[in-house]
């Protein structure tokens, strides 16, 4: 069966909507990369149809919080949020308004957060409605909350770190009095959940404009407020070297870290502040720490005895470690790829000539020691002091009975 596409699905929705009476619509991010030209994220249909109609034209749709009008449409294995057109009462919880009425288009457009993402388009005419001016901010490249910008911002503090993701990913450029705004609410950002921060901090460091992104964060405050501790403002070249594909989020974090001049020599501390902050994942965490502790260690590189150079350059991580250290220092980078280019001729990472199994058959020692016993043989073996399993076993013996 030939793959249908989100848009066609969403598409599809939306017409069988209209066809019993609705308006239905594209709505918001959507209707923004689109016109940009931009593959979109997802698909989201606003309509005039109640929750109620929705399950009438599609009975299998669920509803997401009801309260707030939003149901759940699959479709070959798609889904599509299909939301009733509203108006949102008063936030007192600076995050999620604390009711909602069903209205019409053009107020369902004055509750979204910024002009280019309060734009509706029809799928099936391809005509664009637009109630808040976003086309031509959209053309314009501004991003301008809709409104207020000093409520706007004031009613869901999130906003803030979504306004500097659109400046970095779409190349926007944001309207002054919706900066200020940020910058008066900055430091109430931590009333959002870390969760939602750390999100939008990672797609903001995995974009291409991620150096446009951390200086907003930081001029705005925003990063403070994130981080809980101010810093020197960039210049940003380590963010600017590493993780050009976005997919290497943990070097990324290390790399903002670096730049803002965080304390990276105490890199436990610093990844468990990133870690408390934004949430880290195990594997994020241990991505951090690992490209810290290369870019720490590596400033001891030629005190480093051939065993833990070996060591070193093997571990994961190992290259985004070197991108960082190479910003600061190029010609003992230089040096250490020269030396690791060496230490290859021999193996940087061998098979082990003896394992754990392998020691436990030799009965030396049991317990830590066994541990200890078997990573000092395989420091022998990437010296090259031994090259035999023969060799590693009668050293393995000469080190359990301690001459
Ligand atoms: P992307 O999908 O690339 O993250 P988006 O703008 O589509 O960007 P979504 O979270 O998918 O973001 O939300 C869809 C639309 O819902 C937005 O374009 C905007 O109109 C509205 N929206 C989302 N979050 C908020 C918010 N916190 N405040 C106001 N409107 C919002
Ligand atoms: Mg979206």
């Amino acid at each position: 069966m030939a793959e249908v596409s989100p848009r066609a699905v969403a598409s599809g929705i939306a017409r069988d909507l209209q066809s019993s009476g609705h308006v239905a619509w594209f709505a918001g991010g959507c209707v923004r990369d689109e016109l940009l030209g931009l593959q979109p994220k997802d698909y989201d249909v606003a309509t005039s149809a109640h929750p109620e109609d929705v399950v009438h034209v599609f009975p299998r749709a669920h509803a997401v919080g009801a309260a707030f009008g939003v149901m759940l449409v699959r479709r070959h294995g798609i889904t599509v949020e299909v939301a009733t057109f509203r108006e949102e009462g008063t936030y007192s919880d600076h995050r999620r308004p604390d009711d909602v009425r069903f209205s019409d288009a053009r107020s369902d457009a004055q509750r979204r957060d910024f002009t280019i993402n309060g734009l509706f388009r029809d799928p099936v005419t391809g005509e664009v409605h637009d109630f808040v001016n976003g086309r031509a901010d959209l053309e314009a490249g501004i991003l301008r909350a809709i409104g207020d910008a000093d409520a706007r911002l004031n009613e869901d503090h999130l906003r803030m770190l979504r306004a500097v993701r659109f400046v970095a990913t779409l190349g926007v450029t944001l309207e002054p009095q919706t900066q200020t705004a940020i910058k008066r609410h900055a430091s109430q950002l931590t009333g959002v959940s870390r969760e939602r921060i750390g999100d939008e901090i990672r797609r903001t460091l995995a974009c291409p404009g991620r150096v446009r992104g951390a200086e907003l964060l930081e001029s705005l405050g925003l990063a403070e407020a994130a981080l809980g501790s101010p810093a020197r403002p960039g210049p940003w070249l380590r963010l600017e070297r590493v993780g050009h594909d976005g997919s290497q989020l943990p070097a990324l974090m290390a790399a903002w870290a670096a730049d803002r001049g965080m304390e990276v020599k105490h890199f436990d501390a610093l990844v468990d502040t990133f870690r408390d902050r934004l949430l880290l994942t195990n594997v994020e965490q241990r991505g951090m720490r690992a490209c810290l502790t290369v870019h720490e260690t590596l400033r001891q590189w030629r005190d480093l005895a051939v065993a833990p150079q070996k060591r070193l350059a093997s571990i994961a991580w190992f290259s985004a470690g070197m991108d960082l250290f190479s910003v600061t220092d190029p010609d003992a980078a230089a040096v250490v790829q020269r030396d690791i280019e060496t230490l290859a001729k021999t193996g940087l990472s061998p098979r082990r000539l003896l394992d754990g199994h392998d020691l436990k058959q030799l009965g030396l020692v049991e317990g830590p020691a066994l541990g200890q016993l078997l990573e000092a043989v395989y420091d022998a073996q990437l010296e090259g002091r031994v090259q035999s399993r023969g060799d590693a076993e009668d050293l393995a013996r000469r080190l359990a009975s301690g001459c």
